[in-house]
């Protein structure tokens, strides 16, 4: 992609000009000694919370509007909102076994909304399956007409929704509908599916990040859902964990730049600012829902949902940030760590879930339990005796809604609760208009009292187009004429009332964007005598179990929750082809050793021989040539959660390809090994064995395109690993490690020694970094996150440095907001590619333990021709140079800082004690 940021550097320089002083004196407060220490700091105010904390006089009335709502409710409507049902419980069928074709129950769906008021459902009846556009349609305009039908229930004079005169049109607040689309929308049928997060990470690319998350957003949307239970901002540091490949992997920086890119991709332009009533989210943008608050993707064991112990000042420097970066990027929802930190339950957990969600990180939307995690409190946490006091307890530490899911019993025991007064009213109230709040922005709810008309109806306009193009809306129920012109109403330029067209699900330009960020995501590890890409004339002799198989590229949350449904191990679409079949498409002489496993083989050649028999091998002797390569696909077993947990990292091969391999090694074959992994499991010994590697994470339902594009040689690979690759299970050390946590038996510097370091992955091309500059810069705060970069027209045009720098340091006065990176980077090699450059931090001395270097800043190149030179300038601001401190405060301390970037670096001194508020 290319892209030019020059304009966006020009106006950035006027204001540096013009504002610069201004927000530099806004920002730094009194000189204040730290209480637990004799150090000073400079208080410096981040503007962190600035966009959360603008209200304007609107949003003042919408809340006062909001307050209003919630007093007109009953207790049972307000605790109905609160909860959150699976769609097994209005199906026809047990709840986790659901009769097919999914039918919805009528007299199961009125007790959910006339009985007990629902305020959500989710999913698709226990991950059983994806759903047709055809059967969510109906299953969405049932639930829409029973609301309706609720509603006329309450208000007989209700007509339709439309301007009645009636004071109270609609009193039904409609069903906030929830799934977990987490790399497309896997349970829709013919959806997009993109690579998984933990590939998308390895593109280094945030635009395409958002791109994918937008297009998601837009087939959720057009499947009639909401709220996407997505993104997962855990931060991976334990490789056993059967999630690892839902996150964006192992650093705290990369997740927090990528993790904001899929908000907006989510919500859209107009969901960023959730305090901000007058706009509401676009029609194909949905909520999104931040998993899992806080600490779930670092279980000791590495077994999912067991204990994690995780000290507070860690908690804080690792694994919040990335949850600090989304609610400020306006994130309107999130989900509850299922398990616990330090011997807490984190759905009990008062300091989680109000001080420093609400109290410090001023998170406004709704936090939603995972899966029956209030009754698992008492069932499998043991630390209630009664579900009654599981209910107590989450509710009291701040939970907002339970993800019941199957039946109603938490819903009867709050209403007892509070009936009983064990539960504030106040505490309910709290909740309930967190809901309103998320359910307005999300745009199916305004309040009734403001007489604008419901977005409901917008369904009941989409069930009726049964036509794939139809976009048509109803306008009468786009008129808003609310009596009271003081609160805000939706706004009516943004289109959030249109059916978006089904044409989006599975659409040309959401296909060739998933092929292209597969393709992005590709990390090449190990290229010896350059096997790689391949040659016109070789004969490629494919085998593993990854080679022919769908589901081990998609991985879990796939058509079904594990995602390993042998439905799908094999596309019936040509345009989502396995490797092998790929492979088959664009090259001449593809032979699969596909099914060696069972005794089959899909190749001609090998039909009814059985693997291992003499015939097999002497076959297999006279089909190789003297220019045959012999590619070996690894899978992962599809899974997550517990049915994913694993017992070792270790890569195993099974027999037959053990054999296979030891065959091609015997005849001295080329091999080239592709890790179809959500994780770095161990794999030294093969990589040793293979000539060429290349890591492919879990890339979708366009892997098998991408790789084989890749090993043709289409497609230049420039992913870079989102983690670090051990060498061995015993020694698991991130990138960002600290200076004891080498492997050193001989007190050596070079100890740290990973298979694959972080942020490692070659190019067809190589890349040669010159002229690194790091300058002092008063940067004004709309560029204060650093993905903002600029490619210059030569690398003459320089920063301007600051007037209190002096030898190139700061001095004492510095007045200064972060730091502009300069860099060369020429395209030696012969073939054009793209490169990501990676700024790194190393703090020299602090008063917590450094890491050797962490992430501060990267940027992934447009498309660099072989000979030409690109200018690069990037950004980091002072909060970069920052850590958690022994008082768990957020400083810079003085000194000196390593600037990293490839090979080069320079030395920067900070010239006092800071802390950033
Ligand atoms: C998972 C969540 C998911 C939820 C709803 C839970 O078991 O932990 O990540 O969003 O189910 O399907």
């Amino acid at each position: 992609m290319s892209r030019n940021h020059s304009q966006i550097y020009r106006s950035i320089l006027v204001c540096v000009l013009v504002f610069g002083g201004s927000l530099f004196a806004e920002s730094v407060g009194i000189y204040q000694s730290s209480p637990n220490s004799n150090v000073v700091f400079r208080k410096v105010k981040s503007d962190r919370w600035g966009i959360l904390n603008k209200h304007t006089h609107e949003d003042t009335l919408f809340d006062r509007a909001l307050d209003q709502a919630v007093a007109r409710m009953s207790l049972e409507e307000k605790i109905g909102q609160m909860t959150q049902i699976d769609l097994g419980v209005i199906a026809a069928g047990e709840p986790c076994a659901l009769k097919q074709p999914v039918q919805i129950d009528a007299e199961k769906l009125r007790t959910a909304i006339e009985k007990y008021h629902v305020g959500s459902i989710l999913n698709v009846g226990c991950g059983s399956g994806e759903l047709s556009v055809e059967e969510w349609k109906r299953i969405i305009s049932q639930i829409k007409k029973a609301e309706i039908a609720a509603s006329k229930l309450k208000n007989p004079n209700n007509n339709n929704g439309s301007k009645s005169g009636s004071s109270n049109p609609y009193t039904h607040i409609p069903i906030f509908y929830g799934i977990d689309a987490i790399h497309g929308a896997n349970y829709t049928t013919g959806a997009t599916l993109f690579p998984q997060q933990i590939a998308q990470a390895a593109t280094w690319d945030p635009d395409m990040v958002k791109m994918a998350a937008a297009a998601t957003a837009k087939e959720v949307r057009a499947s009639g859902l909401d709220w996407n239970f997505s993104p997962v901002v855990d931060l991976a540091r334990q490789s056993l964990w059967s999630r690892y490949f839902e996150t964006f992997g192992e650093d705290v920086y990369l997740n927090q730049i990528l993790v904001k890119s899929m908000i907006s991709g989510y919500q859209g332009a107009n969901g960023l600012n959730f305090m901000n009533t007058s706009k509401q989210i676009d029609s194909d943008a949905v909520a999104a829902c931040l998993k899992h608050f806080l600490g779930y993707g670092m279980p000791l064991s590495g077994k999912d949902r067991t204990p994690a112990w995780i000290p507070e000042r860690e908690l804080r420097e690792y694994y919040l940030p990335g949850f600090q970066k989304a609610i400020e990027q306006g994130a309107m929802t999130l989900m509850i760590n299922s398990g616990e930190i330090n011997g807490t339950p984190v759905h009990i957990n008062y300091d989680i879930l109000t001080q420093l969600l609400r109290k410090e990180l001023n998170f406004q939307g709704i936090a939603v339990t995972d899966w029956e995690d209030i009754y698992k409190l008492h069932h499998t946490h043991k630390v209630a005796s009664s579900l009654s006091e599981a209910v107590k307890l989450a509710i009291n530490a701040g939970v907002d809604m339970s993800m019941t899911p199957n039946d109603y019993q938490f819903t009867e025991i709050l209403i007892e609760l509070v009936k009983n007064g064990e539960v504030p009213m106040s505490r309910i109230n709290e909740s309930v208009k967190r809901i309103l709040r998320v359910k307005h922005k999300a745009g199916i709810y305004l309040d009734p009292e403001s007489q604008v008309v419901f977005n409901v109806f917008d369904y009941l306009d989409f069930n009726q187009s049964n036509s794939v193009n139809s976009t048509t809306t109803q306008q009468s129920n786009l008129g808003v004429t609310s009596t009271d012109k003081n609160i805000p109403q939706k706004n009516k330029e943004n289109s959030s009332s249109e059916p978006i067209s089904l044409r989006v699900i599975g659409s040309e330009e959401h296909k060739k964007l998933a092929l292209s960020i597969a393709e992005d995501a590709i990390t090449l590890l190990k290229n010896e005598q350059q096997v790689l890409p391949l040659k016109k004339d070789q004969q490629i002799i494919l085998f593993g179990d990854a080679a022919h198989n769908m589901n081990l590229l998609n991985g879990a949350w796939t058509h079904t929750w594990q995602g390993d449904d042998e439905k799908y191990r094999i596309s019936k679409n040509p345009e989502t082809p396995t490797l092998f079949q790929a492979l088959s498409q664009q090259h001449s002489e593809v032979i699969c050793l596909c099914d060696s496993i069972s005794g089959k083989s899909d190749s001609v050649a090998f039909k009814n021989q059985r693997f291992g028999s003499k015939k097999y091998w002497k076959n297999l002797d006279k089909i190789i040539k003297s220019n045959t390569v012999a590619v070996l696909s690894l899978g992962e077993k599809p899974g997550t959660e517990i049915p994913g947990n694993i017992n070792d990292l270790n890569l195993e091969l099974t027999e037959s390809n053990k054999q296979l391999l030891d065959y091609f090694k015997r005849k001295n074959i080329p091999i080239v090994l592709i890790l179809n992994t959500g994780r770095p499991r161990i794999v030294t010994s093969l990589v040793e064995q293979s000539d060429a590697v290349i890591q492919a994470y879990l890339s979708g339902d366009f892997g098998g395109k991408a790789i084989a594009n890749t090993l043709l040689g289409k497609n230049n690979p420039s992913g870079k690993l989102p983690y670090t690759y051990p060498r061995s299970a015993g020694d698991i050390v991130h990138y960002d490690h600290k200076h004891t946590e080498k492997n050193d038996t001989k007190f050596g510097k070079t100890a740290y020694n990973p298979l694959f370091d972080f942020g490692y992955g070659l190019s067809y091309s190589e890349f040669k970094y010159e002229k690194l500059s790091v300058i002092a810069q008063k940067l004004p705060r709309s560029i204060r996150d650093t993905a903002v970069v600029e490619i210059k027209s030569s690398s003459s045009e320089k920063s301007v440095p600051l007037d209190d720098v002096e030898n190139g340091q700061l001095t004492r006065n510095w007045e200064i907001y972060g730091y502009t990176v300069d860099i060369d980077i020429t395209n030696t090699g012969k073939v054009a590619g793209r490169d990501v450059i990676q700024v790194y931090l190393s703090d020299e001395f602090a008063s917590i333990t450094p890491s050797v270097k962490r992430l501060i800043a990267f940027e992934k190149t447009s498309v660099i021709q072989p000979g030409e030179t690109q200018y690069y300038r990037l950004f980091f601001d002072l909060e970069q140079l920052s850590f958690i401190n022994k008082d768990l405060k957020r400083v810079v301390e003085k000194g000196e800082f390593t600037i990293s970037v490839n090979q080069l670096n320079q030395k920067i001194y900070f010239p006092e004690n800071i802390e950033i508020q």
